[in-house]
């Protein structure tokens, strides 16, 4: 559900778990990259429904500021986002096209990515009869071997008259470890990638060429090239870890209290008792458990703020319900129920610090957050500064 936020004044009075996105936050996130590249482009990756945080709404919101490329996993995102979207953006699917597909992204003008000898065979045969032209992406495996053709397969294709009658509107390669600038990969992949891209501009002049995402935009320049795809840095998550966080943070999370408990004699609290609690605690139960993205590894590790103060976890995470220890709060300053809310992503509780909680990364804690939620977009008024 969308809703515009009440950004002041009077109660709201929510049952479930709100989920704010900040598309104000967005939007600067994604200016800030743009303006960091200086005369590359900036796309922005929206996959995954925009990494759990809604594709067309947050589309919309880059597309007004400025945003003219967008990449997306799946045909079925692509077509989604079209019709979000309109006809003027280039949209680009990453997980390519596979057999019997090819028809719906030439009538919707999507790209695929192309990344084997195979694809691109097929997609030039199903694509010859069509009466538009079928621009596509070719991508190449540089190092992360997960995607893309070897040089060598590039090579001969190029070389091949068919080469000619191909539309490629990118030349593309994946960074596999641009989250640890020491790595040396980085260095291999951009020598590896310069050598496909000679070869690429020879036959596709027109190509540009694309290899950043987030976190191979900070390791410097020479990583731009002429496109850069971030997903994660326009979400908030930090693309340079280990060092301050030069993104906006762009959601918060808020649970609903629904029961208060004050202990008068020791207690197990949750599955598997493996915490206890002792006479003179308080403990607050929230709506929102593992199946809204509160993964289990969150069991006595997590965080909430509650009324200004940390309060830990305590216990084992449940499908829909978790404990907080709420004895921090003064008694008389506990909002009553209906009112209460613990938060457990904020400015504060950063995703990246979630992440570390829950054992992996930002990405993951945000693709995780659940669909139960109320979603609320802090919406672009006028473009921001
Ligand atoms: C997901 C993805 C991106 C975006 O990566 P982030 O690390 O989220 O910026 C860029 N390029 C490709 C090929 C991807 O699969």
């Amino acid at each position: 559900m969308r809703k515009l936020l009440a950004l002041a004044g009077g109660v709201m009075s929510h049952h479930d778990g709100i989920l704010t996105i900040n598309l104000h936050a967005i939007a600067r996130n994604w200016l800030a990259l743009n303006r960091k590249v200086g005369d590359a482009q900036c796309a922005a990756v929206v996959k995954a429904n925009a990494y759990g945080l809604g594709m067309v709404p947050v589309a919309r919101c880059l597309a007004q500021v400025g945003c003219t490329t967008f990449f997306v996993a799946t045909v079925d995102e692509a077509i989604e986002l079209r019709e979000g979207l309109g006809e003027a953006p280039d949209i680009v699917v990453l997980g390519g096209v596979r057999p019997g597909r090819e028809p719906a992204l030439v009538a919707n003008g999507i790209w695929p990515s192309l990344f084997s000898v195979e694809a691109i065979a097929r997609w030039q045969r199903a694509t010859t009869a069509a009466d538009r032209s079928a621009p596509c992406v070719v991508k190449v495996n540089t190092g992360m071997t997960r995607l893309g053709l070897e040089l060598s397969e590039l090579a001969t294709y190029v070389a091949s008259p068919l080469a000619q009658q191909l539309d490629v509107r990118h030349f593309m390669s994946h960074l596999a470890c641009a989250d640890e600038p020491a790595h040396p990969l980085n260095h291999e992949q951009l020598a590896q990638y310069q050598t496909g891209a000679a070869l690429a501009a020879a036959v596709w002049p027109q190509a540009l060429l694309s290899f950043a995402n987030s976190s191979g935009i900070f390791l410097g320049p020479q990583w731009h090239q002429q496109l850069v795809r971030p997903g994660a840095a326009l979400y908030g998550v930090n693309p340079t870890p280990g060092q301050p966080n030069p993104m906006e943070p762009v959601v918060s999370l808020r649970l609903p209290v629904i029961q208060y408990r004050r202990l008068t004699s020791p207690a197990a609290v949750g599955y598997s008792a493996t915490a206890t609690c002792q006479p003179g605690q308080r403990l607050a139960v929230v709506l929102g458990g593992y199946a809204d993205g509160l993964q289990r590894q969150l069991s006595s590790r997590g965080e909430g703020v509650f009324a200004g103060c940390r309060v830990p976890l305590v216990g084992r995470v449940s499908m829909d319900a978790t404990i907080f220890d709420v004895s921090e709060v003064p008694e008389q300053e506990l909002p009553p129920i209906g009112e209460a809310y613990i938060e457990v992503l904020n400015r504060e509780l950063t995703v990246n610090l979630v992440a570390s909680h829950m054992n992996t990364i930002g990405y993951e804690v945000l693709t995780s957050l659940g669909s139960r939620y109320q979603r609320e977009y802090v919406e672009l008024g006028g473009l921001p500064s």
